[in-house]
């Protein structure tokens, strides 16, 4: 039995949503790991940065005998391998795999910060995560419907059943 871990996926470059729904097979073909659920897919407008396409982004949950920095290689391999470049924070970007929640493991690393620092404000993050577990809790954060009730849902669309 692996840990119960959430990794939300996004793109905005090259075929967003063939670059998703691409991760999410590799994301379920990594070693020690398993695809549980996958999340719709949603649009969203960029932040910060605002003159680059819209995203797609998506949440799945895996079943993973990985350590939580194991993982992250992993993901960083499958990022690689769809030509991520690092140029800007908020840049554009062919795939970003961010790991949101690992079991109820709490990390404090610059490098590897779970669960994910900024994920309660983003309604790309939390609309898909709540589809795929109504009732998970975000420490310190709270029920996943009270911090998605705090968010406003304008700049964030379904786009896939
Ligand atoms: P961002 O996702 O914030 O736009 P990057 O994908 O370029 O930016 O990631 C920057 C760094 O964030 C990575 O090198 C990674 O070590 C670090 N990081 C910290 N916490 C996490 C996390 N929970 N998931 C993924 N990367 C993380
Ligand atoms: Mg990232």
């Amino acid at each position: 039995m692996g840990i119960l871990a959430y990794i939300a996926v996004g793109s905005n470059l090259a075929n967003p949503l063939n670059q998703v729904t691409t991760a999410f097979n590799e994301i379920g073909n990594m070693p020690k790991s398993k695809l549980i659920k996958k999340s719709s897919c949603y649009s969203s407008s960029p932040l910060g940065y605002k003159d680059q396409p819209d995203f797609v982004n998506a949440v799945v949950s895996i079943e993973t005998e990985l350590s939580p920095h194991e993982l992250l290689l992993e993901l960083q391999m499958i990022e690689s391998s769809h030509k991520r470049e690092r140029s800007f924070p908020n840049a554009p970007r062919t795939l970003d795999l961010d790991i949101l929640l690992y079991g109820d493991l709490r990390i404090d690393e610059p490098k590897l910060t779970i669960p994910h620092p900024r994920m309660h404000e983003r309604t790309f993050v939390i609309f898909p995560l709540q589809e795929i577990n109504e009732n998970i809790s975000v420490p310190p954060f709270g029920d996943i419907a009270k911090i998605a009730k705090g968010l406003d849902p304008e700049n964030t669309k379904r786009i896939t059943l």
